[in-house]
């Protein structure tokens, strides 16, 4: 616990997801009393297993579009971490409309119940914002560059902007005490790659011997943060009162290109798969627009928390492999290869 900090009740909105599992475990160490609420729509129990039986912990199933179960699994909290959301763009394009239910209506449900009850409320929102924007270090003030409103691929952009909206709405005409946090491609174990999320597709690839699927000409590039730097941060913004009404980029701090990362992952895990370059109108939808490049300015979460990335891509890939081999995410036709079997051996 942090000292001199009575226990609190934290309430955390898609906490058997990837990134929300990860922080409940923190909250849990930090000796807050936890509440998760999740529909299991993306995420899954399997992801809370380390602490289903802690006494500190209650598990709340059900979605963030009703309106009563949001209020119940609000009772007795001070402090709320909105992570629930329609995510990961394979997603988004195929069910437009259930992005746009969730990640808005649901939303503004977490935002007016966390008023009503008085409770404070980090908003973890996305470096999809941005959009197109391909500036050296995008900064949190930065412009938006959007595509068409049309092309679902943009729905998740536009409405996590909406939700930042209202946020800060909330925040300056009604008093809610709100920060945000753009998450930029984070990564780590219990991210899934059913959803489209690159890193844990190339690691079950790669492990299983298969072609890794880069898509379009691979020069597209992101940096990567992971999950253990990305969630102590997130908890030290929410708790410092400087952060009201503002937003702070959590990201990586190496650029790689996509192309690079898949023969890194390749390398790493010892791997005989080659990569194969994929057409986004393939792996997509025709007419896909995906971000060139997408690099953040941490200045500002470093100069309120000390934000930093620490932790290296390679020793992600790894613990990423760890997991998907531990989890048997890889299903019945997964064919270690020798590279993979002694990556195994290795753990
Ligand atoms: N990507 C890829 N192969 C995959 C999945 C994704 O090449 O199997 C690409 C995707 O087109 C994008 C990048 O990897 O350029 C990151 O994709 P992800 O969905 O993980 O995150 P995004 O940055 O697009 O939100």
């Amino acid at each position: 616990m942090y000292p001199g900090r009575a226990a609190t009740r934290s309430l955390v909105t898609g906490g058997a997801g990837f990134v929300g599992s990860h922080l409940v475990e923190h909250l849990l160490g930090l000796g807050d009393e936890v509440v998760v609420l999740d529909d299991l729509s993306t995420g899954s129990a399997c992801n809370l297993a380390g602490v289903v039986d802690h006494p500190r912990l209650t598990m709340i199933h059900g979605s963030i579009l009703n309106t009563l179960t949001v209020g119940q699994a609000m009772q007795g909290c001070d402090r709320v971490f909105h992570l629930a959301a329609a995510v990961g763009v394979k997603l988004i394009v195929e069910q437009p409309l259930r992005g746009l239910r969730v990640n808005i209506h649901g939303t503004e449900n977490v935002l007016t119940a966390a008023i009503e009850r008085q409770a404070s409320v980090l908003l973890v929102s996305t470096s999809e914002v941005y959009g197109k924007n391909t500036a050296d270090r995008l900064r949190e003030d930065s412009d938006r560059v959007l595509g068409d409103p049309l092309l679902s691929r943009w729905t998740y952009a536009g409405a996590k902007g909406i939700d930042e909206a209202f946020a800060k709405a909330y925040c300056d005409q009604e008093g809610l005490d709100v920060s945000i946090v753009r998450l930029f491609n984070t990564v780590g174990p219990r991210q899934t790659g059913r959803y489209g999320m690159v890193l844990p597709n190339l690691v079950g690839q790669a492990l299983r011997g298969q072609p890794l699927t880069v898509f379009g000409d691979g020069l597209q590039t992101r940096c990567f943060s992971a999950v253990e730097d990305v969630v102590p941060a997130m908890v030290l913004i929410e708790r410092d009162p400087r952060s009201r009404g503002q937003a702070y980029n959590l990201g990586g701090a190496r650029e790689i290109s996509i192309l690079d990362l898949a023969h890194e992952v390749i390398r790493t895990l010892d791997s005989r798969s080659t990569v194969e370059l994929v057409p986004y109108a393939q792996a997509y939808a025709p007419g896909f627009e995906d971000m060139r490049r997408r690099v953040p300015d941490n200045t500002k979460a470093n100069a309120l928390v000390g934000y930093e990335p620490r932790t290296s891509l390679t020793s992600t890939i790894m613990r990423v492999a760890a997991d998907l081999l531990s989890r048997e995410r890889l299903g019945s036709d997964a064919m270690p290869l020798a590279g993979a079997e002694s990556f195994r051996g290795a753990l």
